[in-house]
């Protein structure tokens, strides 16, 4: 090398290139992991952070890919503000009542809510001065008269985990509307494929987005939207203030799940409503519990609330208890046994040793689950090779 050359001023790999700027678009969304945006000067990013220019600063208050993401969401359920995400379902949940409810106040809640979202009602609230009731929320009467003048929020699940009963929701959207609360639907289950929370009176709606709208077990996300500026520009702060930070790398795998939601949920509906039914006619099985069969105890409701949109989670009941599900879940070893739900591929999970094991047995036995009770995530698998797994399951749980 010559001596010019090596004098010559090298790049400084510190100092980061300015992207290069082209006349032509990427198709796929570009990942942007910045964590912090730099402005032209103080003017422009005094003007970004009162709204003016579209800009960012921070990435803990908004990045690109959260952005891509929200609108997607906010496209699927008819958010009547832009929605908010967080690094995970329960982000939202805690943003949700932590930004919204103050020390005094009171909320109605569902007793068949997802467990860690019972946990926080129950336990964490009391600690900030707000407590909770807990009803049934197949029974709109129930929680009409479990309100109070104090209560500022109504909190159901449209499907129940993992029961799959159907909530009241009009009952739930009256009672809210008269108590002058709040109604707020996880519709994480349900999603806005099968019930349009916004247009059904909801005036939060919130997602563990790790689920089926992004549908891959890849990315652990939550979203939330409200009705009320007000209540959005709350929900605002606490994602910022709160730091349940949604990660760009997981906004970038869950815009890309996203964009198959639709053809997943259908396919995976279609596959659940034929697994319903053939796991009715397996040896060993005494319950099956899926909106869109006949035996459901909450048929009618789902009849009129759901429409034919049963949804991918079915639960059935095996004679025999923790030894039966034992037997069948090594015989039917396809089935990923993982306790979560919404992937392309089939879950199956054991609530009494998951997602309700923080409840005593009795707590479980009065919501119908014991210890040969399982739960379906439905995937969009071939259904033939669901079948013959779910059939060789249930006839080594049979044979005891
Ligand atoms: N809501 C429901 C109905 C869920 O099933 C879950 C998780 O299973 C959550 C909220 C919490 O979501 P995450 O696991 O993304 O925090």
């Amino acid at each position: 090398m010559t001596d010019d050359r090596r004098n010559r001023p090298r790049p400084d790999p510190a100092r980061r290139p300015i992207p290069p700027d082209s006349v032509s678009r990427p198709v796929a969304s570009p990942l942007q992991p910045s964590v912090v945006w730099a402005s032209a000067d103080a003017d422009e990013m005094d003007a970004i952070y009162l709204g003016g220019p579209a800009g960012f600063t921070y990435a803990r208050e908004a990045h690109p890919n959260g952005d891509q993401i929200a609108r997607a969401v906010d496209a699927l359920e008819g958010a009547p503000t832009p929605g908010l995400m967080y690094g995970s379902g329960m982000g939202a949940v805690g943003a949700i009542l932590l930004g919204l409810l103050k020390a005094g106040d009171h909320v109605v809640a569902g007793d068949q809510l997802y467990g860690k979202s019972l946990k926080l009602l129950r336990e964490d609230l009391p600690r900030f001065g707000v407590t909770t009731s807990f009803v049934d929320p197949t029974d709109g009467a129930a929680i009409r008269a479990a309100m109070r003048p104090e209560t500022k929020m109504i909190w159901v699940e449209v499907v129940a985990n993992p029961t799959l009963r159907v909530a009241d929701m009009r009952g739930a959207a009256e009672a809210a509307r008269a108590g002058g609360a709040r109604l707020v639907v996880d519709n994480t289950f349900t999603t806005p494929r099968g019930w349009r929370a916004f247009d059904e009176g909801a005036d939060v709606v919130m997602h563990s987005v790790t689920k089926l709208l992004a549908g891959h077990s890849d990315a652990t996300l939550g979203w939330a939207a409200a009705r009320d500026p007000q209540d959005r520009a709350q929900l605002l702060a606490a994602q910022q203030g709160f730091g349940a930070t949604a990660s760009p790398f997981d906004c970038w795998l869950a815009e890309r799940g996203v964009a198959s939601f639709a053809l997943r949920y259908d396919r995976a509906e279609a596959n659940a409503g034929a697994l319903a039914d053939h796991l009715a006619g397996l040896p060993g099985v005494a319950q099956v519990l899926y909106p869109g069969r006949d035996d459901h105890p909450d048929r009618a409701r789902a009849e009129a609330l759901l429409q034919g949109r049963w949804g991918t989670m079915v639960s059935f009941r095996l004679e025999g208890g923790r030894p039966a599900v034992n037997r069948f879940l090594r015989a039917a070893p396809g089935l990923a046994f993982a306790p979560s739900l919404g992937d392309v591929q089939t879950l199956i999970s054991h609530p009494a040793t998951s997602s309700h094991r923080g409840l005593t047995p009795e707590g479980r036995a009065a919501l119908g689950i014991d210890e040969g009770f399982l739960r379906v995530s439905v995937g969009i698998e071939d259904i033939e090779g669901l079948r013959r797994e779910f059939a060789d399951g249930a006839a080594a749980a049979a044979r005891g």
